[in-house]
């Protein structure tokens, strides 16, 4: 009968709720757990200049090693530690292990570069966010320069008077801020020119589907952030044929499989040029 289908399509839809809700329900427990027992770990991906050839910087990426289900994958579950809340607790630590290792890199004696952190709309939110930074530069003795916060474009739409301000003490505390998957959000040309960042960093889906309209738009990318004064760097680099493109167009850096995949730090040695070996 039509009431019964009806019932059935009303059941069938909270059962999928329900499952959705357990499902959140047991990563947010599995990941309280792979906290406490550290099954997080933080692999880099280097970031080269196209015309130097150097390494300039690692962005710092979260993976974990769950003991049964194997490798999980960031995309499964950091929004969900967004919405628990946990991405505070989870973001700040990569932060920790991202500048100490940092740190280490230069005791040892590698070229310096500068660590890319990503930092998600409720750490930005912070109140305290800025001395939280402090604090783990402080802690870790990491000198500010050598820090890079990649905030997205979506957090740039609320509460503009806010960002800028956090933007600037930010600035003033010496650390670099670039927005992240630039092109993919709400952004807005406006707000590009009054937020105080350093860096735009092309999505990836931009360049790694190579059509003529992506290449239009990373062009356009490229010399819009030129014309404000902003490094650009393209993400998701796999072939040769989209590095000698981003070269012809004069982008600053790349990061991706072509040149590296993220890696462990104790990986990652050869991948610095060691200008003073002790
Ligand atoms: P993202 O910040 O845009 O990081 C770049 C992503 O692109 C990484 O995925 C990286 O492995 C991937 N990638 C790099 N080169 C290539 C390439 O050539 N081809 C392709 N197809 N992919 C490439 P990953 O590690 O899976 O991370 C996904 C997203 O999860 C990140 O995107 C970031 O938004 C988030 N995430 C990762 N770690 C953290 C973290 O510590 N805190 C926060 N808040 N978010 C994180
Ligand atoms: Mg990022
Ligand atoms: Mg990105
Ligand atoms: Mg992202």
């Amino acid at each position: 009968t039509v009431k019964e289908s009806q019932r059935n399509k009303y059941m069938s839809y909270d059962s999928s709720m329900t499952e959705k809700f357990e499902a959140m329900l047991s990563v947010e427990t599995e990941l309280r757990k792979a906290i406490k027992q550290e099954q997080l770990e933080v692999h880099y991906q280097p970031q080269k200049s196209i015309m130097t050839g150097k390494v300039v910087g690692m962005e710092a990426l979260i993976r974990w090693q769950h003991p049964t289900k194997g490798f999980i994958p960031p995309s499964s579950f950091i929004p969900i530690a967004e919405k628990t809340g946990q991405i505070v607790e989870i973001g700040e630590w990569v932060m920790r292990k991202a500048c100490f290792q940092n740190k280490q890199w230069q005791k040892d004696g590698y070229e310096p570069v500068i660590v890319g952190v990503n930092l998600s709309a409720l750490q930005f939110h912070q109140k305290d966010i800025v001395q939280r930074v402090r604090k783990i530069l402080d802690e870790t003795g990491l000198d500010p320069s050598y820090l890079e916060l990649e905030i997205t474009e979506s957090m740039a739409m609320t509460n503009e008077e806010y960002i800028i301000k956090t933007l600037n003490d930010l600035r003033q505390l010496g650390v670099h801020v670039s927005i992240d998957d630039f092109g993919t959000g709400y952004s807005s040309l406006k707000y590009l020119s009054r937020f105080p960042v350093s860096k735009l960093k092309i999505d990836k889906a931009f360049i790694n589907e190579n059509q003529k309209q992506n290449q239009a738009i990373v062009k356009s990318i490229i010399h819009m952030s030129h014309s404000l004064n902003l490094k650009v760097i393209a993400e998701g680099v796999e072939t040769v044929e989209q590095l000698n493109f981003l070269r012809k167009e004069q982008c600053d850096e790349i990061q991706g499989y072509y040149y590296s995949r993220p890696l462990p730090p104790e990986q990652l040695s050869d991948m610095f040029s060691r200008p003073y070996v002790h």
